[in-house]
């Protein structure tokens, strides 16, 4: 149903934000290194309007869901946290905001890793700025994006996804260091664009697996005297660590070289190669892939037209990116999936948008 058919008038504005995909930097945003994400085409729209009945009205299209509040009550857990986070921390900042009416619909997948928690904050902080003349930057606005995500929705996240949201768009790549912010706009390789695909394998064991090796790289960054192991820029520096922290601090200190080779320039095919060592890297270093997601990117990288593959966001299931030639990724996302389920697994194109 349209804002329309849910509140019974037209909207005053309507605002998007796109999901992302990391393309290279993975693990590296919480030892405050440096990320490789782009936007996807799926994008989070909110229309909004002014309530005139005290509550703020809160509806999803996707999940059919409808939330009314008043400033005074408690946020409701669920996709409401992540729109009242918003607003709440907005007002906060001494910003006035009135009771409103917010519609969502999204093209980007729910919990697929591809950030549609960071559309719909950053869709919503763009509505609200646009609605009531705001003066908030994109990053402010990706900052408050993080917050309402931290503190409302309580999900421990870094801020490279509300970053993207905010500052990325589907042509180039959002180069950010995630401890300065600094960030550069840098065009894709020649020739090529961007594939992903679930793997069909749910991320159950993400969580834990998230926090051990947080945990890892902080042993690792302490026994080496730095602040984080952002710090190290040599891989021989790690060798006399302990296992496991060597092979994590190893992950880490050589992920962040292959962001930061990307800075010099490279072409399609280095671009690729440097995917498939991350990809080697956080399957035997990192130990966050899963068969499902090497048999995936295996395909991925024996297949023609493909300059590199690997696992991308957190790992133990979730999604596969590639860089492929431009202009094939839909028939190479075709025919790479047929193989991919044909040998018993239920993957399903994420990009290409189909
Ligand atoms: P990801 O960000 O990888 O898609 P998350 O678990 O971080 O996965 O965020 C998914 C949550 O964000 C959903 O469970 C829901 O609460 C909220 N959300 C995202 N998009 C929408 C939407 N279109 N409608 C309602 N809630 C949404
Ligand atoms: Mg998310």
């Amino acid at each position: 149903m349209d804002f329309q058919q849910i509140f019974g008038k037209t909207p005053e504005m309507q605002a998007s934000a796109p999901g992302r995909v990391n393309l290279l930097g993975e693990h590296t945003d919480y030892n405050d290194g440096f990320v490789l994400p782009t936007a996807i085409p799926q994008r989070t729209t909110v229309n909004l309007g002014f309530s005139k009945d005290g509550q703020h009205h809160f509806y999803s299209q996707e999940l059919d869901e409808r939330v009314s509040i008043s400033d005074n009550e408690h946020t409701p857990p669920g996709f409401a946290s992540y729109i009242l986070g918003c607003i709440r921390l907005l007002q906060q900042e001494k910003q006035a905001i009135p009771p409103l009416n917010l519609h969502v619909s999204s093209s980007v997948p729910m919990g697929s890793g591809l950030s549609s928690s960071a559309a719909l904050e950053v869709a919503t902080l763009r509505g609200v700025r646009s609605l009531l003349n705001l003066d908030l930057d994109d990053v402010r606005i990706a900052e408050i994006a993080q917050q309402a995500e931290i503190q409302y929705a309580g999900v421990n996240c870094g801020i490279m996804d509300q970053m993207a949201s905010s500052l990325a768009d589907t042509d180039s790549m959002l180069f950010l260091d995630t401890r300065s912010l600094e960030r550069q706009v840098i065009p894709f390789p020649a020739g090529a664009e961007v594939l992903v695909i679930d793997s069909g394998v749910p991320r159950t064991l993400a969580t834990s697996g998230y926090n051990q090796r947080r945990a890892e790289c902080e042993e690792a960054a302490r026994s080496l005297g730095v602040k984080a192991l952002r710090d190290i820029s040599d891989p021989q520096a790690v060798e006399n660590l302990p296992e496991p922290q060597q092979r994590r601090a190893r992950h880490v200190v050589t992920e962040d070289n292959r962001v930061l080779e990307v800075l010099q320039g490279v072409s399609a095919q280095r671009f690729g190669e440097l995917m498939n060592a991350s990809h080697a890297s956080l399957r035997d270093d990192y130990e966050v892939s899963v068969p499902a997601l090497d048999t995936l990117v295996a395909i991925l990288q024996e297949t023609p037209g493909v300059f590199g593959a690997r696992l991308t966001g957190a790992g133990f299931g979730g999604a596969c990116v590639a860089l492929v030639e431009a202009g094939k990724a839909g028939a190479i996302a075709q025919n790479v999936l047929e193989r991919y389920n044909n040998a018993g697994n239920t993957g399903r194109i994420l990009v290409p948008e189909i």
